[in-house]
């Protein structure tokens, strides 16, 4: 039994080496597409906020950093709470 389960394992390795590799590559895809979409809407932005007024309060729109991100927001932030979708 002892030898069965050993050679399953080795058996299986291959497998996990595999499924480890495509990990490490699926895990530095993701972390590109992130840093990559970061800098289009940091660019995005930048655009969008050139010279924008807020709506809400006539205040001038800003780029701010949140949980989710960096957004337009307004410079009058907290006593006015717009914010722009990128
Ligand atoms: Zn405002």
């Amino acid at each position: 039994m002892k030898e069965f389960s050993w050679n399953l394992v080795k058996g299986l390795m291959p497998y996990f080496m595999i499924l480890l590799v495509l990990g490490i590559i699926v895990g530095i895809l993701a972390r590109l597409n992130y840093l990559v979409k970061t800098k289009i809407n940091q660019k995005i932005a930048s655009i969008k906020t050139d010279g924008g007024i807020c709506p809400q309060c006539g205040g001038k729109l800003i780029m701010r950093k949140g949980k989710y991100g960096s957004f337009i927001g307004c410079s009058n932030y907290p006593n006015c709470r717009y914010t722009q979708n990128k």
